[in-house]
């Protein structure tokens, strides 16, 4: 397979450095998906109210199910170092373990107050770890609000796991990323069909099936936020994959090939393998390409899936980028998509709010996607927006998602259309 590469990519596009206010949730925003996905896990955020109200929320509330997240609360006695937090924190645990016999994976998320109280939670997850090993593994990472967008927390949960993998010289592939389970099914049935294997995930959806790692393991990471991951991964000994990122029919093809180059998989068994359902996925997304084609788009900086998006709205929906804004560019991990974004967007990272949004007003694109903060003020001055956080609530990699993931863009098109039409009639 070869990819119809652009005249000139956004590989070297100079980017718009910013560096001024932000509006984004923060990284503990990711444990509403982590703890869907890890089902013996339970992520322990040590903060204030205003965190647990976020998280509740964000997730709603659990009647059915026993919940796998919850907050241990710093009053203000710790707060100003009246009391021993540690202490306090052992004491919680040690009765949520009491309780919860089925926890093997115990997260502690650092909060904007336990970090302005500097408490220490990587000290407290290696002292908790020794007390309640070998039954449950006590983990510790950030997802404050202080330098983080909301993807960065499950980066630095998946991060903290690495180094305490098992080490494994087998030659085996490692797909990383939350992905939820149907869709991960669905890659895993992809791969076999290529006769790539063994394949590992990380993360494991129990503590007792956590992948190995070393120096025969290479990696193809899922998600494009993942950078400290990779990172950690590499130290590791383990190889990256460079791909694009498998949003879209061509996104999926192109991520599948890099694997199956490394793979060995002959191209007559990966086009038997491909072609249906990548015809499947072009025609899903042909039923939205027809609302968004020739439309524009603006990517205020928010999940860090900017990039691959935009490269799936230009090439596969017939979209033009207007701007393509990302909290973070690691080019390492998104090159391959800039590389099929044809130039033309301005490509910013970071950013100061009051400026994008003030060329976000002079370019009046017709879809801008954004956070959950800018989205509503925007609607009220005419523009149509998608929240950004619901890429990744939703199912949107691989073929058999294509189709949503193009809905979910066309929606908010349609609807302004229909609000249109109905105020002129
Ligand atoms: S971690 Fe910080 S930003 Fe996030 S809810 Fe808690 S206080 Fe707010």
């Amino acid at each position: 397979m070869s990819l119809d590469m652009p005249a000139k990519g956004c590989r070297d596009t100079p980017v718009l450095k910013e560096r001024g206010q932000r509006e984004v949730f923060c990284g503990l925003t990711g444990i509403i998906w982590l703890h869907r996905k890890m089902q013996d896990a339970f992520f322990l955020v040590v903060g204030s109210r205003t965190c647990a109200h976020l998280l509740q929320s964000a997730a709603g509330v659990m009647i059915f199910a026993e919940p796998r997240f919850g907050t241990a609360i710093l009053e203000e006695k710790d707060l100003a170092g009246l009391a021993d937090a540690n202490v306090e924190l052992d004491r919680e645990v040690a009765r949520l373990l009491s309780r919860r016999p089925d926890i093997r994976q115990l997260f502690l998320v650092g909060s904007c107050p336990s970090e302005v109280i500097k408490l220490d939670l990587g000290r407290a997850a290696e002292r908790l770890s020794g007390q309640h090993s070998p039954h449950v593994r006590v983990y510790s990472y950030s997802g404050s609000g202080i330098e983080t967008t909301f993807t960065q927390g499950e980066d630095a949960c998946l991060a903290a796991m690495v180094p305490a993998l098992p080490a494994t010289a087998a030659r085996e592939l490692l797909l990383v990323g939350a992905l939820p389970d149907v869709v991960e099914d669905q890659a895993l049935a992809l791969l076999a069909a290529l006769g790539v294997g063994p394949v590992r995930c990380l993360p494991a959806r129990r503590a007792g099936d956590m992948p190995s790692v070393g120096a025969n393991t290479v990696f193809a990471l899922t998600q494009p936020f993942l950078s400290d991951t990779r990172e950690a991964l590499m130290r590791r000994g383990a190889r990256a994959l460079p791909a694009p990122f498998p949003f879209g029919e061509e996104g999926t093809t192109a991520w599948l090939q890099a694997i199956a180059t490394e793979f060995g998989v002959s191209p007559e068994v990966f086009e038997a393998v491909t072609a249906a359902p990548r015809a499947r996925a072009r025609k899903s997304v042909a039923v939205h390409a027809d609302t968004l084609a020739g439309k524009s788009v603006f990517f205020f900086p928010d999940s860090q899936m900017e990039i691959p998006l935009a490269r799936f709205l230009t090439r596969e929906c017939g979209m033009t980028a207007v701007e393509v804004g990302t909290p973070y560019l690691n080019r390492d991990v998104v090159g391959p998509d800039l590389d099929l974004l044809a130039e033309g967007p301005v490509i910013s990272e970071g950013q100061d709010v009051d400026l994008q949004l003030d060329r976000v007003r002079s370019s009046r694109p017709d879809l801008t996607v954004c956070g959950l903060g800018l989205a509503n003020p925007l609607e009220s001055e005419g523009l149509t927006t998608k929240w950004a956080i619901e890429l990744v609530f939703t199912p949107v990699h691989f073929y058999e998602q294509a189709g949503d993931l193009a809905g979910l863009f066309s929606r908010p098109l349609r609807r302004r259309a229909l609000l249109s039409q109905e105020a002129a009639e």
